[in-house]
This record gives C-alpha cells, sequence and structure tokens, in this order.
C-alpha cells in the first residue's frame, strides 16, 4: 500500500515507519518536528516537513491510507494551554480529514490513548467502558475518535483508533527522546545513567498492592504490529477501537525495581506527593484486539527496561 505517517518522526511514528517499510509498503513521512526528529525517519520513506494541515498538499487518490500519529500528548501543558490541544489536535485532525476525503483517501489508522477513559474503576478497560477524560490531551482524542465514527457513517470512511496504554522500549536505535521526559521509563534510566540525581515516585498513597499507581507498559515494537493489522482490518464505512496494552499491571516501583536489575545500578528513589491527574490504575483488556485484529503483545516490561537501556547507551 501507498501511506502517509503524519507524526512519522516521533518515537512511536518512526517504529511504525520502521515496520511498515519492512513489510513492504510505500512510506511517506508528513512531520512538523515540534516534538519528533528529522534523523528518526529511515532512508526509505519519503520527507515532508510540514503540519498535518497541509496534508492537501501532498495526498491524491494514489494513496491508500492515513496513518495518523501526528498530536500534542502532553497532559501537563494540555491543562495549561488547552487551546493547543483543540487547535493542534482536533482543528488539525478535521483539515487532515477534509484533504483525505478531497483526495478520495478511503482509510485512516488513528493513535487515540487510554486518557479517553479517565478514572476507570475496572480491573481490566474494555473498549466499551464509558468515556471521560480527565484533561484536555484525553478530551482532544476523544474528540476525534467522534469525528471519525461520523467520517465513517456519513462518507464511507474505513477508520480504525488504537488507544494506546503507555508506550515504552525502543526498536534498534529508534527511542523515546523527548524534552521535557516525563515519562516514567525513559526518566527511571536517566537516574541510572546519571543524568538525573535519583528516580522520583510521583505517589505512594495509592490503593494498590505497594501504595504506587499500576499502568500497562506496552513495547513499541508490539505497539507498531497492531497498526499493520489495524490496516488489513480496517473496513469501509466502519470505525473500529482497540485498547492496545498488555493486560497486565506493573507499579512504579515495580518499573524501578526493573530498572535496577537490568541495569545493575542502585538507583536511589525519592518518594513525592501525586501528580496531579495521575489515576490510580490503568490496565487495558486485551482481548478484543486479540479476537478480531488476531494482535498479541509478546514483549515484557523487563524487555521494554533493556531495549530503551541499549538504545540510548548507543546514543552517548
Ligand atoms: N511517574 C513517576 N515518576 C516519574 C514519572 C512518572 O512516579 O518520574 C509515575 C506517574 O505518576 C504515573 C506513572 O509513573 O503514575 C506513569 O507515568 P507516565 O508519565 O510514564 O505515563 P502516564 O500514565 O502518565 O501516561
Amino acid at each position: 500500500m501507498k501511506l502517509l505517517v503524519t507524526g512519522g518522526a516521533g518515537y512511536i511514528g518512526s517504529v511504525v515507519t520502521e515496520q511498515l517499510l519492512g513489510a513492504g509498503h510505500q512510506v511517506e513521512v508528513l512531520d512538523d518536528l515540534s516534538t519528533g526528529h528529522r534523523d528518526a525517519v529511515l532512508e526509505g520513506a519519503a520527507w515532508h516537513h510540514g503540519s498535518i494541515t497541509e496534508a492537501g498538499e501532498i495526498l491524491d487518490e494514489s494513496f491508500d491510507a492515513v496513518i495518523h500519529l501526528a498530536a500534542r500528548s502532553l497532559v501537563g501543558e494540555s491543562v495549561a494551554h488547552p487551546e493547543r490541544y483543540w487547535h493542534g489536535n482536533i482543528v488539525a485532525t478535521l483539515a487532515l480529514l477534509d484533504a483525505m476525503r478531497d483526495a478520495g483517501v478511503k482509510r485512516m489508522v488513528f493513535s487515540s490513548t487510554a486518557a479517553v477513559y479517565g478514572d476507570a474503576e475496572a480491573a481490566q478497560i474494555t473498549e466499551d467502558l464509558p468515556t471521560a477524560p480527565t484533561n484536555p490531551y484525553g478530551a482532544s482524542k476523544l474528540a476525534i475518535d467522534h469525528m471519525l465514527s461520523a467520517e465513517a457513517t456519513a462518507h464511507g470512511l474505513a477508520a480504525v483508533s488504537l488507544r494506546y496504554f503507555n508506550v515504552a522500549g525502543a526498536s534498534g536505535s529508534l527511542r523515546e527522546r523527548h524534552d521535557p521526559e516525563t515519562h516514567l521509563i525513559p526518566n527511571v534510566l536517566k537516574a541510572a545513567r546519571d543524568d538525573a540525581p535519583h528516580a522520583t515516585i510521583f505517589g505512594t498513597d495509592y490503593p494498590t498492592e505497594d501504595g504506587t499507581a499500576v499502568r500497562d507498559y506496552i513495547h513499541v515494537r508490539d505497539l507498531a504490529e497492531a497498526h499493520l493489522a489495524a490496516l488489513d482490518y480496517a473496513e469501509l464505512s466502519r470505525h473500529a477501537i482497540f485498547n492496545l496494552g498488555t493486560g497486565t499491571g506493573t507499579s512504579v516501583r515495580e518499573v524501578i525495581d526493573a530498572v535496577r536489575e537490568v541495569t545493575g545500578v542502585n538507583i536511589e528513589a525519592v518518594e513525592q506527593d501525586r501528580r496531579s491527574g495521575d489515576p490510580a490504575v490503568l490496565v487495558a483488556s486485551g482481548a478484543r484486539a486479540a479476537a478480531e485484529l488476531g494482535w498479541r503483545p509478546t514483549r515484557d516490561v523487563r524487555q521494554m527496561v533493556a531495549d530503551a537501556w541499549t538504545a540510548g547507551a548507543e546514543h552517548r
């Protein structure tokens, strides 16, 4: 297939691009480099530097699908500057959908997020649980999910939303390079590398076994594989939604222990208050993705930490 990958210079987008090229697809990347890196785009992909609002200049009927990963994705920033999320995610995606409709491109795989569920109480989150995002980031992704449902019904789009849980790990040298870095695993690895004085635990009074927050970490390579399955799965006039996680919860303390084990560094962990807006537990049910996409993740947290550690070492 001929594909446009928006956000293909980002952490997840670069690994998705790598796998699409590996599967023999023709890939063009569109990225404004606001958070991505030009050197993360593999040579086999055609490169377009620009906003997704300019996708109309690229798309024509020769494209089979758009994999739409470009987005603003910082929860804290979305609370402080919600307008950036309404413009950067909702308005920009509407422009992308307009461009696809004009060009006759009928298929989209979209990066949605577990943040649409808010403080879900369930032990494992299924796709039919009520959505109740607790911040503008999650709300903007949910608005786009609603746009895709309506676009499928009204104009025949074949759409798949993939609701990511906590993505981690690396693929070769393709790794997380955010600035500022807010995610747990890269931050604990910084402490192991002496780029940070210690790891920080946000909240030790959660109603969980060890008092720290529990998340469902998913390896970026497993996650990317789900995009290829979703491309094949997408069906005209239908919007399908899948949660992507492993179904296993890991606490902040367990992540820090895994980093200590993998790196052999006895990282100091400093306990702080909860970070505002963080739910106690977020774990996916993988049942629908397994049954309908035929997709099952195979890599565990240890593997994520080990791959991120190795990828980071290459860049020192
Ligand atoms: N966290 C932490 N220390 C850090 C970064 C994150 O304790 O340096 C916690 C955070 O409060 C949350 C969990 O680790 O409970 C996962 O956070 P992350 O930012 O990686 O992902 P999120 O679940 O917020 O998308």
